[in-house]
Parts: C-alpha cells; structure tokens; sequence
C-alpha cells in the first residue's frame, strides 16, 4: 500500500477555488469576478505602457542571470520603501529600516510573520479585521502566532464598524499584533478616513499594539500614492514600529513576477542592521532569494522621472476606470428598476466591492446566471 494513500483531498482554496469552477463551465456567457486582477474594458489583462517600456529597456541591457543576494536588490528595495513614508521620512534619514525584497505581498507577509514567530515579546497573537484576506490566517499560523479577530465591518450599513473597532482595539490584550490593510481594505473595500486613522494610530499606541501594515494596493485605490499611504505616514509621525508588507501586484500590474519588499521599522540604525541581518536567516532556507526579473522593472520605473511620470499615469487609469465602474454599475441596477441603496457600491474604493448579497443569492447567481463570484458576495 501507498504510503500517500492516507492522504485526503485537501479543500479548494477560497479564491482560486472559484476559478477552477469558472474554468469548468461551458457557458460562453460566464463571468469570473472572483479574481482580484485588474482587466480592461475587453476583459482583457492590461500590461502597464510603463512596465511594456522599462522591461524593454531591462532587456536591452542584457544583464546576467545571477543570483540575486538574500536580500535582493538593494536599489530596488530603498526606493520601494521610500514610495511608502514618502522621500523624506524620518524612518530612511536616520536608517531605521530593515528593509528586504520580497515575492510579492505573500512573501513580506511570511518574513515578516516568520521574523516575529522568533522574535516578539508579546502576546503571541495576531489580530486580523472581520473580515479579511483569506490568506492571511494560515500565513500567520505557520510562522507559530496565533490569530483571533477584531471588529471593522458593519454589514448593515455596508460601512465601518466605528464603534466596533475602537471597542476591539480598547479590548485586545496589550502588546498584541494587529494587522491593518494600509488602504482598499481587501475584500470590503472600506477604509478609515484620517480622522480615524488618527485615532486608531493613538489608541494602538497608547496600548502597546503592534502594527502590523499590508499594503497591496499602494496607489490603485486613489489613484494617488501619497494618498493612499496617508495611514502609513500617520503611523510613522506617531512614532509607531510598525512591519509594513509591500506588494506590486496590482499597482504595476507585475502579478506572476512576484515583487514586493518588507520592512520592520526599527527604534536605531544599529538595530535596523541586526533585525536586517535576521530576516536574512530566515529568507535563506526559505528560498535562498529573490527573482530579479521583476524588481529589475520595477527599479526602472523608480529611477527614471519620466518613466516614473508614465506609471502614475497608468495607475490613475486604473484607478479611475475602477471608480467609473462602480458608478455604471450602480446606475445600471437604479435604471433596471431597483430600489435597494446601492451607495456603498460607490462609497468602496479600490478593487473590491462587497455587494452585500447573501451567500444563497450569489450560489443563484453562479448557477443560474453563471456568474461567479466569492460566497461573500465580494466582487473582486
Ligand atoms: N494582501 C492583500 C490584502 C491582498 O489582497 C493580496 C492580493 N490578493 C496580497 C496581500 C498579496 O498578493 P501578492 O502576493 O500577489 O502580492
């Protein structure tokens, strides 16, 4: 007998388990809304001009294929974290970042959960928004933390749950980790505005909390990248040493080319390059290190101003067709004669909506309609 033939089929993945359904299905009629990847109007994959442009130019420089170091590449990595606390952040001037590439935001997120699996003082629980990424319980629970919940979304006024939340982070047990979608909160599409930033940033404070930031969608939510980071730079201001996950996923559109960075913002630069030394030995049986293809365009893009010019270009197109969508959509279900508020479809930002339909409602939707989308009724 074979020694695999204890072994059970494991069960679909949330989000690629639709997918794979989608694939099945022989109506020539089907929609897939359940992928969190940004297509054009003929629903077709769009390659930013500006990545087309800067990959040209990493080919015509006909690097080698070396390995890159653990780390990655440092040119790569220093800029993408200055595209985040903005160039004059008082974290880069004092060196108090240990900054690493990584595969895209699932990576920084498993350093960075790997890092304080070893290394946290606290209680060893992190705390995640209901709801959240389905990813990132099982990223958290692999590297030994535990995880439980706080309150953010209030489904009855498809909006947030203020009082919830400020009741959860009052109630979490000091020197907790707490994790925070810097921007187009993943999968409700719903974020804090500043004054709430501002108040969630002093109470974690105040109670010891640690930040932990994922920011997948730095600039695709606005449309503009200082914007987008306004929880961030409020965090650094306050004086929080926070972990921030970096992904350009979606921004540049570079989703199979794995490109991220992570940073653990450190108290002094000698700490930086302890910490940073660290997540070295965590990255090297890991994976040794990093694809270079992917952050090597990305790196053009950040050191040229006019290619630099042409990605922001190309993000506000992303941004603002994702914006003219919800507002067709919310006028298409008024003129078809529905008398339901719809005006959370257009309060959302980012590339998420949560529509508030109702798990037996989207299973009609997908069976009768073959519209697929994920049981929450979160269009992606
Ligand atoms: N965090 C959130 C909130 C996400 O939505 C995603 C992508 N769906 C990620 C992290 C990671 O994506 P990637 O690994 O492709 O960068």
């Amino acid at each position: 007998k074979s020694w695999l033939a204890g072994v059970k089929m494991a069960p679909p993945d949330a989000i690629l388990g639709i997918t794979e359904a989608f694939l099945k299905d022989e109506n020539p009629r089907k929609v897939n809304l359940g992928v969190g990847a940004y297509r054009d109007d003929d629903n077709k994959p769009w390659v930013l001009p500006s990545v087309k442009e800067a990959e040209k130019r990493v080919i015509t420089q006909r690097m080698n294929k070396e390995y890159a170091p653990i780390h990655g590449l440092t040119a790569f990595y220093n800029k993408s974290i200055e595209l985040a606390l903005g160039p004059d952040a008082e974290i880069l001037m004092n060196k108090r970042n240990a900054t690493v590439q990584s595969l895209s935001g699932t990576g920084a997120l498993r350093i960075g959960a790997a890092f304080l699996g070893l290394f946290w003082k606290g209680e060893r629980m992190v705390y995640l928004p209901t709801p959240t990424w389905p990813n990132h319980r099982p990223i958290f629970m692999h590297s030994g933390l535990k995880v439980a919940n706080y309150s953010y979304y209030d489904p009855n006024t498809r909006a947030l749950n203020e009082q919830g939340l400020h009741e959860s982070l009052c109630k979490i047990p000091e020197k907790s980790i707490v994790l925070l979608h810097a921007c187009a909160h993943n999968p409700t599409g719903v974020d804090p505005t500043e004054d709430q930033w501002c108040e969630i940033s002093c109470i974690m404070k105040e109670r010891h909390l640690y930040p932990f930031f994922d920011l997948a969608y730095l600039g695709f939510a606005s449309g503009n990248i200082n914007k987008d980071a306004l929880a961030l730079r409020i965090f650094a201001a306050d004086g929080h040493q926070f972990c921030l996950a970096q992904s350009y996923a979606k921004n540049m559109g570079l989703y199979g080319e794995r490109v991220g960075s992570l940073t653990i913002v450190c108290s002094t630069k000698d700490e930086a390059e302890r910490v940073h030394s660290n997540l070295k030995t965590i990255i090297r049986p890991m994976y040794s290190n990093p694809p270079v293809h992917g952050a090597r365009i990305a790196l053009e893009i950040f050191k040229d101003d006019k290619l630099f010019c042409l990605w922001l270009e190309d993000l506000k197109v992303m941004a603002n067709r994702t914006i003219a969508m919800r507002k067709q959509l919310t006028e298409k279900l008024i003129s078809l004669g529905s008398t339901h508020s719809w005006e959370h479809i257009t309060n959302q930002i980012g590339m998420f909506s949560y529509t508030g339909l109702k798990a037996e409602q989207v299973a009609r939707l997908t069976k009768e309609y073959s519209i697929y989308m994920t049981k929450d009724g979160a269009l992606l």
